[in-house]
Formats: structure tokens, C-alpha cells, sequence
């Protein structure tokens, strides 16, 4: 690494090893921040995929793909509908399948992006930064007049901004909780809920409430916290990132040895009528503006969610003194370092691999997938009973469930052996609304002389309304001499 003025940029950057968490003050107490907005080319980017993000938030629960929602959890009814299709307890090799596949996607993001999806894509941070952050700028004013205000005794003014600010949020809390709830139990039930007295349904009005509440006091008051001191994500960085994953980063080399200097410093600098420093004029612009409080000019942090501010603040200090941008900038370690940013190593085409081989088996065993999980078995206790004229008889018992999101009904039949006979405890058809799995038990007759060594397999034929037609097949037992 390039040492300027007898200083080693890295040695520069390495300050305050006491300084744990960045919401801390050094008395253990919170230490609340004000980050400074800048605007930019990624503060511009993210508005755009954040406000993309919310919209599709609130659509999938309400749109309809194939006349279902395009997302509902029904967890009470144990089925989950992704985009038309609907799973069913039955299915969880290939929701496993599905949940290794979202696993492997976000380990290989971050392999080679870093925490792209902490700055650009997580609820926490799209909600916070483009829409609480801006109510209370609306309504508490800029930053540096609320970290004013906050510091001073309690006002009339400070009391009707924070009431106010507090009551807005309660209101787009409640919103969000709903579009949440919705995804659980779907757009239909929830528009009922609105329009009943909550004594009517008195157990969702308490987890709506919970709901709000923990929504409100996450983005009122708990904010970055959640980042830095409660998701697993961010403590799983160490082993998920390499040298040669993409990160927010400041360029030492460049930046340091950094000094506070004006323009004219800075021209005596480029004429050589003073020595060089580096490019960075310890401005702490891109410090005010990080929603964690950090500063990266320390290097790699935890709690670094890669929200690109810092990058923003930078350039536009940059572009005003005259320098190219990038002090700050999307790059890796190597590169830092001097060395190529390597996006084929051995863990990102092993991951690559592995999540191919995972996506492929999901979309097989999708497409695969039957519309009737069908099971024949024997009632449990039984084997077989012998009648006076001895005729043989089992006791079987058939769990159909309709997967096709439509009601249906099925006859089952005998067809083989053909001189057997199939006598139903119930009557036929069999009516199964959408999703709803029935247990039938039946009875088998067949002559003694279809039993050889003591067992005679059996073909069932099930008949289904929307013209499937599936067989199973079952071992009928009997005694073992003919
Ligand atoms: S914004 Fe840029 S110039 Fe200002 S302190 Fe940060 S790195 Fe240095
Ligand atoms: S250091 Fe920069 S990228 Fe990281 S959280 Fe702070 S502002 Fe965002």
C-alpha cells in the first residue's frame, strides 16, 4: 500500500478501538443520529427500487394470478400460494428445495456484491430511509435543527412536531401492518375485518394491534439498531464476504493522509507550492450522512449496511473541490489493494453450482407435482378376514387431497383383480373442496383363489371430476396356502 508523507493510510485510518457501537455513547446510553440525506446517482437509484419494492408489497397480496392471491400464507390452513401455485403440507420437499434455493441466492449475493440487499432491498432500510426518515424531516424540520431542538427542554413546538410525527406513523404503521396481515390471511378476509366491530373478531384485532405496535416502535424508535445490533445477516458477513466481494469502501491510498483544507489550500497543493495531502478533506459529510454512524473511513464495518450515502456525500465533495470521483466508491479489498477483483473463485462457482443444481430440482419436482396426493393403506390394526363362504376381506383406507385450487370429487374402482369387489364405507363421489384432504376407509372382497403365498396386489382406479384419472396400487394380504 502507497505511503504518503511518511504515513502508512492504513495506520491513519484505524482510530478509537474503544469506539464498539456506533449508537453508543461512551456513558452505555443511546446515542441518537441524524443522518443528513444526499442526494445522488444511488440515492436516485434506490428511490426508484424502493418505491418499486413498496408498491410491490402492497400488490401481492391483492393481485390474483390464476384466480389466487399472488402470495398468501394461509398458515391456519397450512397452504402457502406463491404466484398460482398453491403448496401444501405435503409439499415441503419442494418448499425445502425452494427455502435452500432463497438461501443459496443471498450467499451468493453476497459473495459477490456484499450487502447489496441490506442497502438496496430490505424492508428495514427502504422503509426507514424513503419513508419515515422523510416524514420526520417534514415534519421536524432538517436535521441539524431537530438535533437542536431534541437537545433543549421540552417546547410547545417540540411537543405538537413530535405528536404530530408520531400520529403519522401510527397511521402508515397501521397500513403496513394490514398489507402484512394480509399476506397471512388474504385480501378478502381482511376487507371484512375493516368493515366488522373488532368484538367480532376480537383475536386478529390483538395481533393487527401487536402488529402496529411493533412496527411503529421498530421504525420510531428502535431504527439502525435493528442493523447493528439485532439481524443475523450482518453477523454472518465475516464468512460470507471475501477479499474480492463488492463493498462500500473508502480509498486510503487515495484519501489519506487526509487534512480539513480549503480551495485555496487545495490550489497552492496542485500548483506544488505546498506539499500534497490526500484527496480527503476530512469534511465528515460522508459520516453525517450514514443511517448507522459510522464512519468509513475506519475500514470494513459490521454495521455497514452498504446504503451508498456515504457515496454520494463524497462525490458531491468531490465534484466541488475540483476532484475525480470515487474516494468512496462500490469496489473490493484486492482491488483496493491493488490487486484484480476475482468473480470466479472457488466459493462463488460452487455456489454458482449448487444453486443451479437446487433450482433445477425445484422446477422439476414443480412441474412434476401432482393435482391429487393420493395414499392407500391399510387401517392400522388389521390384516385380513376369512368369511363362511371364504371370501377374502381387507380393510384399506385411501387420504386423497385436492391440490388443483378448485372443488372436485372422485369415484375409486377395482381393476384389478377383476372379480374383486369394492364396498366404501360412505357414498360416492367423494366431494374434496380446494385444498381439503378426506380419509375413506373401504372394504376388498375377493376370492380365496386370487390369494397366492399369502398376498395378491391390488389396482385402484380414482376417477377424479376434472377428468384425471390416477391409479394406486396395494398389497391385499390372505392366508398363505391356497
Ligand atoms: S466525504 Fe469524502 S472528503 Fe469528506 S470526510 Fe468523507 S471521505 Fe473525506
Ligand atoms: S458507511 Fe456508507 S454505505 Fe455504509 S452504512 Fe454508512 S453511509 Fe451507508
Amino acid at each position: 500500500m502507497e505511503v504518503r508523507d511518511g504515513i502508512d493510510p492504513t495506520e491513519a485510518i484505524l482510530e478509537s478501538p474503544e469506539d464498539v457501537l456506533s449508537t453508543l455513547s461512551k456513558e452505555g446510553k443511546r446515542r441518537w443520529l441524524y443522518p443528513t440525506p444526499s442526494k445522488g446517482k444511488f440515492y436516485t437509484q434506490r428511490l426508484v427500487v424502493a418505491w418499486g419494492l413498496i408498491a410491490l408489497f402492497v400488490a401481492l397480496p391483492i393481485i390474483k394470478i390464476g384466480g389466487k392471491p399472488a402470495v398468501l400464507l394461509d398458515i391456519m390452513h397450512r397452504e402457502f400460494t406463491f404466484f398460482g401455485v398453491t403448496f401444501y403440507p405435503t409439499d415441503s420437499f419442494v418448499l425445502l428445495l425452494f427455502m435452500v434455493g432463497v438461501l443459496l441466492t443471498v450467499i451468493l449475493a453476497t459473495a459477490l456484491l456484499g450487502r447489496v440487499w441490506c442497502g438496496w432491498g430490505c424492508p428495514q432500510t427502504v422503509y426507514l430511509e424513503y419513508v419515515y426518515r422523510p416524514i420526520e424531516r417534514l415534519i421536524e424540520g432538517p436535521e441539524h435543527v431537530r438535533a437542536r431542538r431534541d437537545q433543549g427542554p421540552w417546547s410547545f413546538d417540540r411537543l405538537w412536531r413530535r405528536s404530530l410525527r408520531f400520529g403519522v406513523y401510527l397511521v402508515v404503521s397501521l397500513a403496513l401492518a394490514h398489507v402484512f396481515l394480509a399476506y397471512f390471511v388474504g385480501w378478502a378476509d381482511l376487507s371484512q375485518w375493516l368493515t366488522r366491530s373488532p368484538l367480532e373478531h376480537s383475536g386478529s384485532f390483538v395481533v393487527m394491534a401487536g402488529t402496529t405496535a411493533l412496527i411503529l416502535f421498530d421504525f420510531g424508535y428502535f431504527r439502525e439498531q435493528m442493523c447493528t445490533i439485532t439481524c443475523p445477516y450482518a453477523r454472518m458477513q465475516s464468512v460470507l464476504v471475501d477479499p474480492d466481494s463488492m463493498i462500500v469502501s473508502y480509498d486510503p491510498v487515495r484519501g489519506e493522509p487526509r487534512a480539513k483544507r480549503g480551495k485555496k489550500a487545495l490550489a497552492a497543493e496542485a500548483a506544488g507550492t505546498i506539499p500534497a495531502k490526500g484527496d480527503c478533506i476530512d469534511c465528515a459529510a460522508c459520516v453525517r450522512t450514514c443511517p448507522t454512524g459510522i464512519d468509513i473511513r475506519q475500514g470494513l464495518q459490521m454495521e455497514c449496511i452498504a446504503c451508498t450515502q456515504c457515496i454520494d456525500a463524497c462525490d458531491s465533495i468531490m465534484d466541488n473541490i475540483g476532484k475525480p470521483r470515487g474516494l468512496i466508491r462500490y469496489t473490493s479489498e484486492n482491488s483496493l489493494a491493488g490487486q484484480r477483483t476475482r468473480k470466479f473463485r472457488p466459493r462463488t462457482v460452487i455456489y454458482t453450482l449448487l444453486l443451479v443444481a437446487v433450482w433445477t430440482a425445484f422446477g422439476f419436482t414443480l412441474a412434476s407435482r401432482n393435482s391429487y396426493d393420493i395414499n392407500v393403506g391399510r387401517v392400522v390394526g388389521t390384516t385380513y378376514d376369512q368369511l363362511n363362504d371364504g371370501t377374502i376381506t381387507n380393510r384399506l383406507r385411501f387420504r386423497v387431497r385436492n391440490q388443483t385450487g378448485q372443488s372436485q370429487s372422485y369415484t375409486v374402482r377395482i381393476t384389478d383383480p377383476a372379480n374383486a369387489e369394492l364396498r366404501i364405507v360412505g357414498t360416492m363421489p367423494i366431494e374434496l373442496e380446494k385444498g381439503e384432504m378426506k380419509r375413506t376407509e373401504a372394504f376388498v372382497l375377493v376370492p380365496a383363489n386370487e390369494i397366492s403365498n399369502g398376498v395378491r396386489s391390488l389396482t385402484l382406479e380414482f376417477d377424479f371430476s376434472d377428468g384425471t384419472t390416477r391409479e394406486a396400487n396395494f398389497t391385499l394380504l390372505g392366508p398363505s396356502t391356497r
